[in-house]
């Protein structure tokens, strides 16, 4: 929620409100490194709902990726943040998109806004792949906690604010 928040100030400046569904994959993309990702659920039916098939696209995706990667390694450093938006600006050029850098930006600010709000938890993230990293040396928000409902819920008002009014934009 806090990741499609702050994709809204770059979807409102570039008058593009899909940015936000962007910013909000994006933030969920860094957790693709823990075994119970949400990314991972995500299903694709294909046809008739029980019976047809399902895809989860980024089930494969993560497994690779825990295989690889420990939980809370790189992809939660500022190197995996810049490889991901480096990822989605050349997807963006290759597709000739006129708006690759609007992209781009919503990919890092939801890829970054998760680092940050995990560096607020007690366990920190390797920022520079050294040591554990807090956004503020003092301040510790479990997960869980009542600060993080309360945030969760600020960043949905200021979804839904958003979406509303430009949805009555148009
Ligand atoms: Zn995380």
């Amino acid at each position: 929620m806090v990741g499609a928040a702050v994709g809204v100030p770059v979807a409102w400046f570039y008058g593009l409100p899909w940015l936000v569904g962007l910013s909000l994959f994006a933030g969920l993309v860094p957790d693709l490194d823990a075994p119970d990702a949400t990314l991972k659920h995500w299903t694709i039916n294909l046809g008739d709902r029980r019976r047809g098939t399902k895809l989860k696209p980024f089930a494969i995706v993560s497994s690779f990726m825990t295989l690889i990667f420990p939980h809370r390694g790189f992809v939660h450093s500022l190197y995996a943040a810049l490889t991901f938006g480096l990822v989605g600006a050349i997807i963006g050029l290759l597709l000739h998109l006129s708006v690759w850098w609007p992209i781009t930006l919503a990919l890092l600010v939801g890829y970054i806004s998760h680092l940050l709000l995990d560096a607020l938890t007690p366990s920190g993230i390797p920022l520079l792949m050294r040591g554990d990293w807090h956004l503020f040396p003092h301040l510790r928000i479990p997960t869980g906690s009542y600060i993080e409902h309360l945030m969760v819920a600020l960043a949905a008002v200021v979804v839904l604010g958003y979406l509303l009014t430009a949805g009555s934009a148009y």
